[in-house]
């Protein structure tokens, strides 16, 4: 693999939450706004999996600064929406967001997991 190019660490031009901002490749669009996307996994783990986008590229929560503290609030004002109109605001529901290698993350463009619509159990791992 190219060393500039490591999972987690993609740059813009290669970065496949960029592609489905700028409607270069499909997805299922939940939520838009001028500065948040909202689309279906494409591989969901429950009923509903939905990942939250900002439209900024940011790699991980680890390239977050003081600027982005308002699309990041704004995020999960959101998957609040979110959850209440899919139908999952009080049987419940889980927000993930793997970080690096030990996190899991695959994709290397910040993104809010909301699962929900099945019993989850208490087991985060
Ligand atoms: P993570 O492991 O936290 O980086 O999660 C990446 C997520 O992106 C996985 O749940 C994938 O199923 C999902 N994913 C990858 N490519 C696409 C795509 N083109 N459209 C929707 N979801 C995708
Ligand atoms: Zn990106």
């Amino acid at each position: 693999m190219d060393d500039n190019n490591k999972e987690g660490e993609n740059n813009m031009q290669d970065c496949i939450f960029c592609k489905i901002i700028k409607k270069e490749i499909p997805s299922q669009p939940v939520y838009e706004d001028n500065e948040i996307l909202a689309f279906k996994d494409i591989n969901p783990v429950a009923p509903v999996h939905i990942l939250v986008i900002p439209k900024k590229h940011l790699n991980s929560i680890n390239d977050l600064s003081a600027q982005d503290s308002e699309v990041i609030g704004n995020i999960f004002l959101i998957i609040k929406k979110l959850a209440a109109e899919l139908g999952i605001a009080d049987t419940g529901y889980r927000v993930v967001v793997n970080t690096g290698a030990d996190g899991g993350q695959q994709v290397g463009h910040l993104h809010y997991h909301l699962i929900g619509g099945k019993p989850l159990g208490t087991k985060i791992c």
